[in-house]
């Protein structure tokens, strides 16, 4: 019997993404438009923190991706993107694909329907989609600004991973840390800063997703985006509408937090988003070594390499 496309219906009724992935990437799994990397995790134990390390079990598979995204140096994966990942509508302004090369489960892309330039400034509207996507799933919105920030496409998304991201009993490993303060300083998009993390950053807490007005919620947040943004000084409070410095936005139900980027990797590992979580993609098990060996602090000294120091 021929395969056929769920997506027909795309449109995201309230409370459908989820299903939605879980019947689409059947579908894209079968007729082979998704091409999962598969990967072998080891964990780092680093005092109460456990540090998630992904291995690539098959870099030549990861290599073939990699050369299939530039195929020409204006090739756009996302426009058009490839109906067989299409998950659905998240909004009249984006998509939600799944990540073609994934390497984590229900790995969802948010796509912009029109090409904006990936390091352009967030939007209320991408906020409106990202948070869209958080109602439905308990998930870690991140974004990477900039190819130094570790984005390898033009074309802007941001991303939404289901969570929990590993299985030793959190929901990723940095939580412990967030978990520490969030409590003491609930007072909506104050400033924090968690300090056991030697680099510059900021997290701030919010109302609770699932019990605020969701258009309230998207203005609180892209207002505390802005303003981490100017006191970040990834753009200058003159010209809020200049390309920021590169940098990484992640977003749960609980909180905000932005990374200002130097560079995309150190010692060749590149890092993104997920990094700054506690979990770590390498190439091969040597890189997974030099992690672990020639680092006392381990996988802290390579977040502090790619990261800014506070000025
Ligand atoms: P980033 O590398 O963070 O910019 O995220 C872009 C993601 O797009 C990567 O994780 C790729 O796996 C994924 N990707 C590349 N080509 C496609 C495609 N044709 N359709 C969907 N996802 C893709």
């Amino acid at each position: 019997m021929p395969l056929t496309n769920p997506n027909e219906l795309s449109y995201l009724e309230p409370g459908m993404l989820y299903q939605r992935i879980i019947e689409q990437s059947q579908y894209a799994l079968a007729c082979g438009a998704l091409q999962p990397i598969e990967t072998e995790s080891t964990y780092l134990k680093f005092g109460e923190i456990q540090f998630l390390v992904r291995v690539l079990a098959n870099l030549e598979r990861k290599d073939h991706a990699k050369k299939n995204q530039g195929k020409t140096k204006d090739f756009n994966p996302f426009l058009p993107y490839d109906p067989d990942l299409l998950v659905g509508q998240l909004s009249e302004t984006h998509v939600a694909l799944l990540n073609k090369y994934n390497a984590v489960e229900n790995h969802l892309l948010i796509v912009t329907r029109a090409f904006e330039a990936q390091e352009s400034l967030l939007t209320p509207a991408d906020f409106s989609a990202a948070i869209r996507g958080l109602e439905d799933i308990d998930g870690l919105i991140f974004y990477n600004s900039g190819k130094a920030a570790g984005a390898s496409q033009r074309h802007k998304h941001l991303q939404l991973v289901p969570l929990p991201l590993v299985t030793t009993g959190v929901k990723f490993p940095l939580e412990p840390w967030i978990n520490a303060i969030l409590p003491l300083h609930s007072q909506q998009l104050q400033s924090l800063t968690i300090r056991e993390l030697p680099f510059c950053h900021q997290l701030m807490a919010l109302p609770p997703l699932l019990k605020t007005d969701s258009s309230g919620l998207t203005s609180l947040v892209h207002h505390g985006y802005l303003q981490a943004l100017q006191s970040l000084k990834l753009i200058g409070s003159d010209s809020p509408t200049a390309i920021p410095k590169p940098y990484n936005l992640l977003l749960t139900r609980e909180w905000l937090w932005l990374i200002p980027r130097s560079q995309k990797s150190y010692q060749d590992i590149e890092i993104n988003s997920l990094g700054f979580v506690g979990a770590f993609l390498v190439r091969k098990s040597q890189q997974l070594e030099q992690i672990t060996h020639n680092h006392p602090r381990g996988p802290l000294t390579f977040l502090k390499k790619v990261a800014c120091p506070w000025s």
